[in-house]
């Protein structure tokens, strides 16, 4: 059962982006081109309620839909999670998309901004211009301190090439300020624009590795490998619901419709299944399964490293994602902020995390699942470290993205006596 989905709310995209299969019409050419309607989105979740996540990026922009803010707002009131976490490019937006991908708690967008420069950034981003996509972002911080909510989170994707691997720094300094996390990624063709720094690109990419064929010869697997896993647990669909596995197939699909057959039916349908056979090394390339033809498979095949059944079961599940927003008074400008699965009472070492009052948007943590966790933190104020504040919160089962907030400045928690309990990893954006 197909707890998460992936769909292009839109195949169009403005950009001109050199490498792109949208950019020189081999998308629209293999697929059609269109925008996903509300109605077919709400059909969708109506007659699949096992989806509990949607992305909603994939080859186009996911902002040149005309209908995404009701989308979001159907999918907030179904209680689905939504991200637009593959790539937006955010050139354009109108208000009423900004509004709701924060009004109705979009878990997070990924915005692809491969330059700290306009010259640098439209070499790769054709027609693109950073200063509207800076804007762009920085009304979705205005609207989160509106709604004092701690979604979308922002990521700052920056696809490495030669032409702007010497703006990394100034990227990295541009994201922090805009409470964003600067996300390094390997260009897909190493014949365009190649590094010319290998070294600051293996430090800055974390990967140790300057290309995708130095990650390959390193690693011994493909930088994308983790793709492929989307055909047992995360479907990539058409605008127009047809299957295409993955998100990077899009010159062929898998010969099923998941608006007409429903998401259970389509993956079992024949060729999906034929193809999870294929990438387990379990049968044979086939004509019309378009795996067949893809760069990663016949890679696969030549090294003989299939997937395995315990990578594809590692993969599977719902991801939780909780924001915990910090209010406070003015006079408070740090908190120190833990976060402990289990319910008040639990006595745990405030010497968490820092969080910026004023500056940072909230703090994060990834819930093993629904349950009660503990949320504690103390101010540090014109006086010195107040009283420590908890709160503890349920995780519902549903929706994944869920948000809570704690005053600082409020009642202090009654003192715990007790043993030490264990402090879950939390990150403050
Ligand atoms: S082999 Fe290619 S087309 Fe098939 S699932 Fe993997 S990435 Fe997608």
């Amino acid at each position: 059962m197909s707890l998460s989905i992936q769909i292009d709310a839109s195949s169009h995209c403005q950009l001109a982006c050199p490498l792109c299969p949208t950019a020189d019409g081999r998308v629209r050419a293999a697929q059609g081109a269109g925008h996903l309607k509300l109605s077919d989105f709400e059909a969708l979740l109506d007659r699949n309620p096992q989806i509990a996540h949607v992305e909603l990026s994939n080859y186009g922009e996911m902002f040149l839909n005309p209908q995404l803010a009701a989308i979001l707002k159907s999918a907030h009131e179904r209680k689905v999670s939504v991200s637009g976490s593959n790539g937006v490019n955010l050139n354009f937006a109108r208000e009423d998309a900004l509004d709701a991908v924060v009004r109705y708690r979009v878990r997070a967008l990924t915005c692809s901004i491969d330059g700290a420069t306009q010259e640098t950034y439209a070499r790769y981003r054709v027609n693109g211009n950073l200063e509207r996509v800076l804007g762009h972002i920085d009304r979705i911080r205005e609207l989160r301190r509106k709604y004092r909510s701690a979604f979308p989170l922002l990521d700052w994707q920056f696809v490495v090439f030669g032409h702007n691997e010497h703006e990394l720094p100034v990227a990295r300094a541009m994201a922090a300020e805009r409470g964003m996390e600067l996300v390094p990624r390997l260009s897909w063709d190493d014949g365009f624009s190649p590094v010319k720094d290998n070294d600051l690109v293996r430090i800055e990419s974390g990967l140790g590795a300057a290309s995708r064929s130095e990650y390959r010869e390193r690693r011994g697997a493909e930088y994308t490998r983790s793709i492929c896993y989307q055909l047992w647990h995360a479907p990539v669909l058409n605008w127009n619901g047809s299957m295409l596995g993955c998100c990077v197939n899009f010159w062929g699909d898998f010969g099923v419709n998941v608006f007409e057959s429903g998401l259970d039916a389509a993956m079992l349908s024949p060729k999906i299944e034929y193809a999870r056979r294929m990438l387990t090394g379990e049968a044979a390339p086939a004509e019309g399964i378009p795996c067949t033809t893809c760069d990663q498979y016949v890679a696969l095949r030549e090294s003989g490293g299939w997937l395995n059944a315990e990578e594809i079961q590692k993969s599977s599940g719902a991801r939780f994602v909780a924001g915990i927003v910090l209010e406070a008074d003015p006079s408070v400008r740090f908190a120190q902020v833990s976060i402990a699965a289990g319910a008040a009472g639990a006595r745990f070492e405030n010497s968490g995390r820092l969080f910026r009052c004023g500056v940072d948007t909230a703090a994060y943590f990834a819930p093993a699942g629904p349950g009660k966790y503990t949320i504690q933190a103390r101010g540090l104020g014109r006086s010195g470290w107040m009283p420590a504040v908890s709160r503890t919160i349920e995780i519902a089962p549903r929706p994944l993205c869920q948000e809570f907030s704690l005053d600082v400045s409020g009642s202090p928690a009654t003192p715990e006596q007790g043993g030490e309990v264990d402090r879950l990893p939390l990150w403050i954006r």
